[in-house]
């Protein structure tokens, strides 16, 4: 049996990649990428010469049985996104669930995630994320999706592009309960890198205050909702009792 590699890659600093995320793909035979054009500047960049083959959302199918060919054939194989860890808002999950009902091994190697990094900055107190990735750039099912999240009792983490950051924050602002925080951090690890905290209903407001506030790549994590007020203590016994009878 093959293994196939995940190897996350850097969200914006090269310097973040992993010791052993470079030994993987230097002496890796052959590397799926995303982007191959993308994913050369990395491999330039440290100086590694292997092939690669595209490996994205429009052919991932095809991609992966050649992906199971060259592991039936004994190559070492690495699987990479454009940037961060494949998978999450990325292409792999197919590939990866292909790989392993064919038979072979899957071995993740960790690194950045945007989502990981926004949330190790943000100093919220929530125990709990929902990792939401992206909202739909339609706008009746945005809503939807925002309400559908308005009361899961955990941090709401969102990407989003800058083309959409002030009509998804409007949207938040709009639908999520005004007390919550919004954190917003862009260009994490890249120099412009800002990340800024505000109470959700200031968040249109800071956006429209600077063009820059508006450039690069963008995560929101909206803090959890106020905690739901307790039962009065009539309810509780009742409840407590209901639940005894129950089998
Ligand atoms: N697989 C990637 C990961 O693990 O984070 C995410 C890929 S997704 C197609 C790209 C989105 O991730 C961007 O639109 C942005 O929301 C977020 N992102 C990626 N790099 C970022 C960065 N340096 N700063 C802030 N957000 C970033």
């Amino acid at each position: 049996i093959g293994t196939l590699y995940v190897v996350a890659t850097p969200i914006g600093n090269l310097g973040d990649i992993s010791e052993r995320a470079l030994a993987t793909l230097r002496t890796a035979d052959v590397i799926a990428c995303e982007d191959t054009r993308h994913t050369r500047h990395l491999l330039d960049h440290f100086g590694i010469r292997v092939p690669t083959f595209a490996l994205h959302q429009h052919n991932e199918r095809e991609a992966a049985a050649k992906l199971i060919a060259l592991l039936a054939e004994g190559k070492r194989v690495a699987l990479v996104s454009d940037a961060g860890t494949p998978g999450i808002s990325d292409p792999g999950a197919r590939a990866v669930a292909a790989v392993r009902a064919a038979g072979h091994r899957i071995v993740p190697l960790p690194g950045p995630s945007a989502a990981s990094v926004a949330l190790s900055a943000a100093g919220l107190a929530d125990e709990r994320f929902l990792f939401a990735g992206f909202l739909s750039a339609k706008v009746g099912a945005r809503g939807t999706a925002i309400m559908e999240l308005a009361a899961v009792p955990a941090a709401l983490v969102f990407y989003e592009a800058p083309h959409r950051i002030e009509e998804t924050v409007a949207d938040l602002a709009a639908r999520l309960e005004p007390m919550r925080t919004l954190v917003i951090a862009r260009e994490l690890t890249k120099q412009f890198e800002q990340i800024a905290v505000m109470p959700l209903t200031e968040g249109p407001a800071w956006l429209a205050a600077d063009d820059n506030h508006r450039r690069g790549e963008f995560v929101l994590i909206v803090s959890g909702p106020p905690p739901r007020e307790g039962l009065d203590a009539e309810s509780e016994r009742v409840l407590k009792a209901l639940l005894a009878e129950l089998p």
